[in-house]
């Protein structure tokens, strides 16, 4: 009994406890496509053994955004191919040592993994969109606008209609504000559904529906509406875009969605400085 769950013809995934992950894997005839690499050389280890149980086919792979836990188990890959978007491998380059010292410091007990982990950015990229041929099938790779980061990717496998929409779409918590573009986010996840016609699989957490992720646009519109509501009053009053989002306007929009204080004060800040145009 091997440790994945085949949601789909031949297209498995793999929840890791770190973070509740979840790692997908599509596999074709001639090679299989590993989507996400995890977090450290020791994570990504782990995962090649979870899919050697899988199949002994060669593995490409593709990276859906720059995060750690989704990219910084790359060079355990290699020698193969690893895709994503332009902006992810620059980012990787550009801002990998600083975050892997962001994660250390955020999560100590990762800390000797992390710096024993060798930051290895995507060699196959681009901007728009690519296909990529496993043999039997093929597979869509879609960069569908900015949201959780930049360059966040979608990869959708037409056969199944099961779509991988990293960590735009998460489950089990609210997503990730910190590197987003928030008044995009909505929009971005307009396009994904546009696209979706099956299971969608966020980036942490369960398989979802299109109700789930209709549902969570409503709730990250609501966050970008509030950002550009207020902004030209606090910009009237005073505010520093760069700085942090009102307690106030913080512990209102939490209660309202009824989420934790962290993510609405991350996704306010971030939406005020994009109102401001300061990203
Ligand atoms: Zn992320």
């Amino acid at each position: 009994m091997h440790p994945w769950h085949e949601i789909a013809a031949g297209v498995f995934i793999r929840r890791y406890p770190f973070l509740d992950q979840t790692i997908g894997a599509v596999v074709g005839r001639e090679r299989v496509l590993v989507i996400d690499t995890r977090a450290t050389t020791v994570q990504a280890r782990e995962l090649i053994e979870d899919l050697r149980q899988l199949t002994r086919l060669p593995w490409v792979v593709v990276n859906t955004h720059v995060h750690f836990d989704h990219a910084f188990g790359n060079a355990v890959f290699r020698p193969c191919r690893i895709w994503s978007h332009a902006g992810c491998a620059d980012a990787l380059r550009r801002h990998g040592p600083a975050q892997r010292e962001n994660v250390a410091r955020w999560v100590p007990d990762l800390a000797d993994e992390l710096n024993g982990t060798l930051l290895d950015p995507p060699d196959q990229t681009f901007e728009v969109s690519a296909e990529l041929d496993l043999g039997d099938r093929v597979v869509a790779l879609s960069h569908l606008g900015r949201g959780h980061t930049d360059h966040d990717i979608v990869v959708h496998s037409p056969d199944t209609g099961v779509l991988f929409a990293g960590d735009l779409v998460e489950h089990g918590a609210p997503p990730g504000f910190e590197d987003s573009f928030l008044l995009d986010w909505p929009a971005t996840l307009g396009m994904l559904l546009d696209r979706a016609d099956g299971v969608i699989v966020p980036g942490h957490g369960e398989p979802v529906t299109r109700e789930f992720v209709e549902n969570q646009l409503t709730e990250v519109a609501f966050l970008a509406e509030t950002a550009r509501r207020t902004w030209p009053e606090l910009r009237d009053s005073g505010h520093d875009p760069r700085g942090h989002a009102p307690h106030s306007l913080v512990d209102e929009t939490a209660r309202y969605l009824g989420w934790p204080t962290e993510p609405v004060h991350a996704a306010l800040g971030r939406g005020l400085a994009q109102a401001a145009g300061k990203l």
